[in-house]
């Protein structure tokens, strides 16, 4: 049975933004080296540069803020929102971090070994980069239509259970300390992961005596699409379907600037006590005291409200729905996108887009640049710019699969009006597309550079 939708809030507070003279803008993505990280946000219009942190709070979240209990040790705060992580996702054991990176840190650094293997439907660029930084290497198993942007298949997020089985039997279970699975998948196209999939990687994990850990970054939004689409589920609720979901994993670590609705956060939660006093300790030395983890008291008061009101199924809609209008209204502008659309963006797909533009040019990047130029308006690259890598045995660089441009929408900020706007800029776009060039990399190097790189325009 459908509920009937509505929106399910309205706006109490404003804040001003305007389009700067494109001449302005002209000037300004020169003078930042054509990479968006580097512009000023008072220079953007619409930003959907990410989603996360960015979002709106509610009222009941900033009446939460004034509640906090700043203690370093033992805050009120912490009890709340440990007991309100607790009843969400099952688990016994709660670290806050001071964002989901934070958390990253702490658990991979306990964990992982040099010469280890970490398995993951598709590793996000941080989750990444805390692997290999802890002598890790990273190993994306996602089923092969993710690369695939025309597939409909409805749960591109999964993890392909053959491949996981075949690692194992590879590399053998003693160099893979865990298994990941990212919900949904953000650097695939925030494409969901099924139950059905959860619980098999879960059962080929177990079986080798390996834990399974969720990035459960948009753990609501990936339950949505579990309620839309999976057959058995149209009858459970949302928080029945979370804690479902996190019952086939050992824990998880959660970037609190998606579905948490807070500009800053993050949290470990974990079943087992023994790994839970390891990672105590670490958080300690790199995160801080364990009942506040780099975070405020009152921010973890606005967390634990954030956690329950994104259960709310209403919510969830209203931002599925909102993202997909998007997608589209893009689409009937003649601009490809990855299909389905994903829970928090909607990727246009660059290559094909841009096919004049080789991938050592960077298309994505040169879609970015355009649509600030155009409109003001800040998306970003997810493409050869954050994932092109020197092959160490033949010194060639490998291009990623896919050549994407993210655009990122912050949670309860833009109306469908400025969504609107976007996507007639990209319209505008398509009708000079044979005109973009592409871009050189001048500055800037390793798996973090599109944060700090500097281009030139070809
Ligand atoms: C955002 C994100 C992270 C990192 O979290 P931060 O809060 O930005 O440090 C990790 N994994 C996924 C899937 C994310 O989306």
């Amino acid at each position: 049975m459908e509920p009937e939708w509505y929106k399910p809030y309205r706006i109490k507070m404003v804040e001003p933004i305007r389009l700067l003279p494109r001449a302005d803008r002209e000037r300004r993505i020169q003078e930042a080296g054509y990479n968006v990280f580097r512009l000023r946000s008072q220079d953007i219009y619409i930003d959907l540069l990410t989603d996360s942190g960015t979002g709106a709070m509610s009222q009941a979240q900033w009446a939460a803020l004034l509640q906090g209990d700043e203690a370093y040790a033992g805050s009120r705060s912490f009890e709340l929102l440990e007991e309100t992580v607790r009843e969400i996702t099952g688990f016994e054991y709660v670290l806050p971090t001071h964002q989901g990176r934070g958390a990253e840190n702490v658990l991979f650094s306990c964990l992982v070994d040099r010469g280890d293997v970490v398995p993951n439907n598709m590793h996000f660029d941080t989750t990444r980069a805390h692997v290999i930084h802890n002598g890790g290497e990273p190993v994306n198993l996602v089923i092969e239509e993710a690369f695939d942007p025309q597939s409909p298949h409805p749960f591109k997020g999964d993890m392909d259970v053959k491949r996981l089985e075949a690692l194992f039997e590879e590399v053998g279970t003693e160099r893979i300390p865990f298994v990941l699975l990212t919900i949904t998948n953000n650097s695939g196209g925030g494409q969901p992961v099924s139950m059905r999939n959860l619980r098999a990687v879960s059962e080929v994990a177990h079986a080798h005596g390996v834990p399974l850990f969720l990035d459960a970054a948009r753990f609501a939004e990936n339950a949505y699409f579990i309620w839309e689409r999976e057959p058995g589920y149209r009858e459970k609720t949302i928080p029945e379907i979370v804690r479902e979901t996190f019952s086939y994993a050992d824990g998880c670590t959660i970037s609190a600037k998606k579905d948490g609705l807070v500009n800053i956060g993050g949290l470990i939660a974990l079943r087992d006590r023994e790994l839970y006093e390891r990672c105590r300790e670490r958080l300690i030395l790199m995160e801080g005291f364990p009942t506040y983890g780099g975070q405020a008291g009152r921010d973890l008061a606005a967390l634990a409200q954030g956690l329950r009101e994104v259960l709310d199924v209403q919510y969830l809609h209203d931002r599925i729905a909102q993202v997909r209008r998007l997608g589209e209204r893009i689409r009937e502008r003649g601009v490809p996108i990855v299909e389905p659309v994903g829970g928090h963006a909607v990727y246009v797909d660059a290559k094909r887009f841009l096919p004049h533009i080789p991938q050592r040019e960077f298309p994505a990047q040169a879609l970015v640049v355009e649509l600030y130029r155009e409109a003001g308006v800040r998306a970003v690259e997810v493409g050869s710019v954050m994932f092109a890598r020197t092959d160490p045995k033949t010194g060639k660089t490998v291009y990623p699969k896919l050549e994407l441009v993210r655009l990122a929408i912050p949670r309860r900020v833009y109306t469908d009006e400025h969504l609107a706007t976007v996507a007639e800029a990209l319209g505008a776009i398509a009708s000079r597309r044979e005109e973009l060039r592409g871009y050189r990399l001048v500055e800037g190097e390793g798996p973090l550079r599109h944060f700090l790189a500097r281009f030139e325009p070809l």
